[in-house]
């Protein structure tokens, strides 16, 4: 697993920032990942103190062919930021935001996490559509597309990019933006990291909140048929404003919840509404009143408070699972399979949920008109287990994988990338859909020897 000393010393002579191998006392805490069933050790981590630090470790890791991974914030589902042998660029000490508020836009290096950028841009009632959990890394999500609360009213993140800083894989750095370099501004909105490091990003924001108006409205699962049928016919005509997931957990026994719940599965709709506060009351209503709810939360919160919501519920430092289809459409069998199969999901950190993945703002963009490719797939399934215990990997793994098996029957093939789990390899390409065979064209411009690789993977085009 160890570098050549040679290599090590040709890298440590032209890097500013820390460079850790296994024999330094910061190597195990850098190493680690948001998903701990990945226990890899990379011959060497180079803490990137900016731009140069990038170029240099590009340009060595080619020149020794060294097996290269990057990490930024650190939560690709399938360990992709770290390898076993070979160098890790570690982009997470690079954690500037700039906001200019006049054009609503921001300036982000590749360590932030959502709840930061959350933070400094909500100073000026402003935001990203991004994801729902605030521990993501910005740089992975808005790669690969990124979604949230906020997209069926303003888009992906990845559509809200202006523009990126970028060092190639020959180690040239280059902007992408509409005026230079606008086919590879087209690959990294939703291609993932394929391309090359971004080093910096700019993004587009919104004006949003700062209060948003969120329910949670629980409902039994004798229930769930019934509601979920509610819920797709009124997602078909929901304004933009409005996001909804519905969420299958078992409750914990915690004192949130009245007793006669603790222990049962249950479906939760997670409601927001990003628009004026008084309106939101209406447009929800109907959601509110399909059967009789089991439990219900509805408030006004700031958007940062609702952005953090869930983060307990998925902490970093477990090991899990993730599996996720698509779906034209929420058939009866799509939505009877799922309550079937969620009837005996286990405890805490297990979760299974539709999520609407393409309707709204994203929908309407055209399908190639950025990487993503997932535009025409509305609706998705997403599975994600956590446990603690290596000794029960087998279990959880195998109940998580029944049901993804289950759900495949009526799947399409496209799939945001950004969900893929282990193990998936084989689903990339029909992930991307038409938009691979360009992918494949820029990955041959700007990656012909596949440098950057542990990663969802698009292969250079022949
Ligand atoms: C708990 C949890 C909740 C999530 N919730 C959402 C959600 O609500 N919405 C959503 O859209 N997604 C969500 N995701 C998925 C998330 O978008 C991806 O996992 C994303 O890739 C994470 O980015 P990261 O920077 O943290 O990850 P990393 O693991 O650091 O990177 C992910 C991938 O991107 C590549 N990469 C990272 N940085 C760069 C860079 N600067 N240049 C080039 N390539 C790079 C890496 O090589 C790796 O392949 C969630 C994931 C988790 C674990």
């Amino acid at each position: 697993m160890s570098l050549d000393p040679r290599v090590l010393e040709a890298l440590k002579g032209r890097h500013r920032g820390a460079v850790l191998t296994p024999e330094d006392a910061g190597y195990d805490d850098a190493r680690q990942i948001w998903n701990a069933r990945f226990d890899k050790r990379p011959g060497a981590i180079a803490r990137c103190d900016g731009v140069a630090d990038v170029i240099a470790a590009v340009d060595v890791a080619r020149a020794h062919d060294l097996l290269l991974a990057i990490r930024s914030g650190g939560h690709d589902y399938a360990g992709n930021s770290m390898c076993d042998g070979g160098l890790v660029i570690d982009l997470s000490g690079l954690t500037g935001i700039r906001i200019d508020p006049a054009r609503r836009q921001a300036r982000v290096e590749p360590g932030v996490r959502l709840g930061a950028f959350d933070r400094e841009a909500q100073a000026f009632g402003l935001a990203i559509p991004g994801g729902t959990v605030s521990t993501v890394g910005v740089a992975g999500l808005a790669l690969g597309g990124g979604s949230g609360y906020l997209s069926r009213k303003y888009g992906l993140a990845a559509d809200n990019l202006i523009s990126a800083d970028v060092v190639t894989a020959g180690g040239e750095f280059l902007v992408a933006g509409a005026e230079e370099n606008s086919d590879l501004l087209w690959g990294l909105r939703g291609g993932g990291g394929n391309l090359g490091v971004v080093t910096s990003f700019e993004f587009r924001l919104h004006p949003v909140g700062p209060e948003i108006l969120t329910a949670q409205i629980f409902y039994r699962l004798d229930d769930s048929p019934r509601v979920l049928r509610a819920y797709r016919d009124f997602m078909l005509g929901a304004p933009d404003a409005l996001q909804c997931y519905a969420f299958f957990l078992r409750v914990p026994p915690i004192p949130d919840f009245p007793e006669e719940l603790h222990g049962e599965v249950v479906l939760d709709l997670v409601v927001t509404w990003a628009d004026a506060l008084e309106e939101g009351e209406q447009v929800i209503a109907p959601l509110r009143q399909i059967v009789e709810p089991a439990l219900e939360i509805v408030a006004p919160q700031p958007y940062v408070t609702a952005q953090q919501a869930f983060d307990a519920g998925v902490p970093a430092g477990m090991r899990w699972i993730s599996r996720a289809n698509s779906f034209e459409a929420l058939s009866d069998p799509v939505l009877d399979t799922a309550v079937d199969r969620v009837a005996d999901m286990r405890g805490p950190f297990t979760m299974a949920y539709f999520s609407p993945e393409g309707g709204g703002a994203i929908g309407r963009a055209a399908p190639d008109a950025t990487a993503y490719g997932a535009r025409e797939a509305p609706f998705v399934f997403h599975v994600l287990a956590g446990w603690a215990d290596s000794g029960e990997d087998a279990e959880v793994i195998g109940w998580v994988d029944d049901v993804h098996e289950a759900m495949a029957a009526h799947r399409v093939d496209s799939l945001y990338v950004n969900i893929l789990g282990d193990g998936e390899e084989e689903r990339v390409q029909s992930a991307y859909g038409r938009n691979y065979r360009r992918l494949a064209e820029l990955k041959k411009k700007y990656d012909p020897g596949n440098l950057f690789r542990v990663n969802h993977n698009v292969k250079p085009a022949a």
